[in-house]
């Protein structure tokens, strides 16, 4: 829970937005909506506790806050030097809970920037909202304070024998424990033409500054052409339609993102790309990017025998993890680094955290490499543990997630199946507001009624409600009974609990009456 203080004029505020530590790219349209009920302009003061987040006000204004760090030595000292490599949200994450416990010599290594910045919220860089600066949620004067050494550079060679790291330009590194956080690259298919100029993934720094050469402009790039129907890809059509460049987008599914949504959501998410002026190709492959005289991508040919002129080719058919530099290592490699629950290697006192690890076995119903930031920061946290004395299993409770479809804010909790994946005893409710783009599909066990998850579209909900529930095995008829305190949006916000009850009631032949929102309920949960 992350409470907001607001100074306004005479009167202090208080707010409360749990949902902040889903992700941060959520921060930045959940908290100017909060605001604006308090007029922006008479803000004089935001203080924010409990926050690794930066958080942005009117989409302009970045406020960096500081997490609370002990300012006491700490009492228990030991001296291993623990090398990491990747400055991501796993990597930073696990060095400052190791300096939180001990005193151990840390060093993060990254060959991308000096200092960690939050990479969900590239994005809004190139849309204008911010500037890069304003993504690095630590002051630069942070990591001496807190004795973290930084590191620029590339590791190209792993010794585990000898515990020895090799750097790209010559130089070494020893370490006591190593920990592999070196996260995901967009992945690439082998298409003809795919390494041309013009061709790009969004997944870096480097990649963001690219696009900026790339695309700067409508005049400069008269097409953009994107390859691959998931998250990023959907970001990235955002990104460059905020600054009017016409975007075609590939999808290789007959529906967008079909394979995780169920199919109401999918087909909601389909108009909403085109009613964006989205060129939205379904059930379409890329074939080749084609070469003009200069070795610059001039077009894209589809499996559809369509040839599509551009300038530039997003290609963000998903990620896998940035593993190649271990391939002579001796680490167990699959597709990521195996990892046990500890989240050990294979090797003896190298560990792999973040988008890179790959659990032997997925836990539960997770996929055994989870590329999502908070299950970073999770492993980030457990591992800390372990390597300060206190050993922790990576245990990361109910699955949680969130993201945005361009101005359509989306959040799971729990397991809601698609209806590729989906087994006969998930039963699903689903109900779509008759005009706005906003709905939710609840999934529950078809003989028990076993509430298993819930998606939401254009509803925030509140994540420790929900978390309470699937943990306390509550029915579907619980939930919407009581779906008035799951509710999330801020005041003055229409809500629709109402109508999705009487839609359960309907479909399900059954005589609930949503009981009113309680304050006492929700924080006795939260
Ligand atoms: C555009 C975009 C939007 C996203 N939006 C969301 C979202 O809304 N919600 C969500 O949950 N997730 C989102 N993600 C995914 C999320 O950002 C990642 O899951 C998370 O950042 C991974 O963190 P990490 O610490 O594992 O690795 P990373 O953040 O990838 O950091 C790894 C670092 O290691 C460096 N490195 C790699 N190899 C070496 C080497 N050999 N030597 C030195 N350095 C090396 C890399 O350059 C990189 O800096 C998004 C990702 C992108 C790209």
């Amino acid at each position: 829970m992350l409470l907001i203080i607001i100074i306004h004029l005479k009167h202090i505020y208080f707010t409360f937005l749990n949902n902040l530590q889903l992700n941060s790219s959520l921060i930045t349209c959940l908290l100017p909506t909060h605001l604006k009920i308090f007029k922006r302009r008479y803000i004089k003061k935001v203080i924010q506790i409990h926050c690794e987040f930066i958080i942005f006000l009117n989409n302009k204004v970045a406020v960096k806050l500081l997490p609370l760090l002990p300012t006491q030595p700490s009492t228990k000292t030991f001296m291993n030097h623990i090398v990491i490599i990747g400055n991501g949200i796993s990597g930073v994450t696990l060095a400052r809970h190791i300096r939180k416990l001990s005193d151990n010599k840390i060093t993060i290594i990254s060959a991308e920037s000096d200092y960690f910045f939050s990479r969900t919220a590239l994005m809004y860089v190139y849309m204008g909202h911010m500037k890069f600066k304003h993504t690095q949620p630590y002051e630069n004067w942070f990591w001496k304070k807190n004795r973290i050494d930084l590191v620029n550079g590339f590791v190209e060679k792993v010794e585990t024998d000898s515990k020895k790291l090799s750097f790209k330009d010559g130089s070494t590194i020893t370490y006591d424990k190593l920990v592999i956080a070196t996260g995901s690259k967009p992945n690439k298919f082998g298409w003809p033409g795919q390494d041309l100029k013009g061709v790009q993934g969004m997944y870096s720094k480097q990649d963001l500054e690219l696009l900026e050469k790339n695309a700067p402009n409508n005049t400069v790039c008269k097409r953009a052409v994107i390859v691959g129907g998931g998250l990023i890809g959907i970001e990235m059509a955002e990104m460059l339609r905020s600054r009017k460049i016409p975007v075609t987008f590939l999808v290789r599914e007959k529906s967008f993102w079909n394979g995780v949504l169920p199919e109401g959501e999918s087909v909601m998410i389909n108009e909403h790309i085109l009613e964006h002026h989205i060129d939205l190709r379904l059930d379409t492959n890329l074939e080749e990017i084609i070469s003009d005289e200069n070795g610059r991508a001039k077009a894209v040919v589809t499996d559809k025998g369509d040839t599509i002129e551009c300038t530039v080719v997003g290609l963000t058919a998903g990620v896998a993890p940035n593993i190649d530099f271990l391939k002579e290592s001796g680490i167990e490699l699959g597709r990521g680094v195996k990892v046990n629950r500890f989240l050990e290697t294979s090797a003896k006192d190298v560990y792999a955290i973040g988008d890179c690890a790959e659990q032997h076995e997925g836990i539960g119903s997770r996929r055994p490499i989870e590329a999502v930031w908070y299950t970073g920061r999770m492993m980030g946290e457990a591992l800390a543990q372990t390597l300060c004395g206190k050993p922790r299993e990576y245990n990361p409770g109910h699955w949680f997630n969130s993201a945005k479809f361009l101005d359509i804010e989306y959040q799971t909790y729990g397991w809601v199946f698609s209806e590729h994946s989906k087994s006969d005893d998930e039963h699903h409710f689903h109900w779509r507001h008759p005009k706005e783009k906003i709905c939710i599909t609840i999934a529950f066990h078809k003989d028990t009624m076993k509430f298993l998850g819930i998606n939401t579209f254009g509803i925030r909900m509140r994540h420790e409600i929900f978390d309470q529930w699937l943990t306390e095995n509550k029915n579907v008829d619980h939930v919407m009974t009581y779906l008035k305190d799951a509710n999330f949006d801020p005041e003055f916000y229409k809500l629709y609990e109402e109508e999705i009850v009487a839609r359960y009631n309907a479909d399900f032949n059954k005589n609930i009456r949503p009981e009113k929102k309680s304050w006492k309920r929700i924080f006795s949960k939260a």
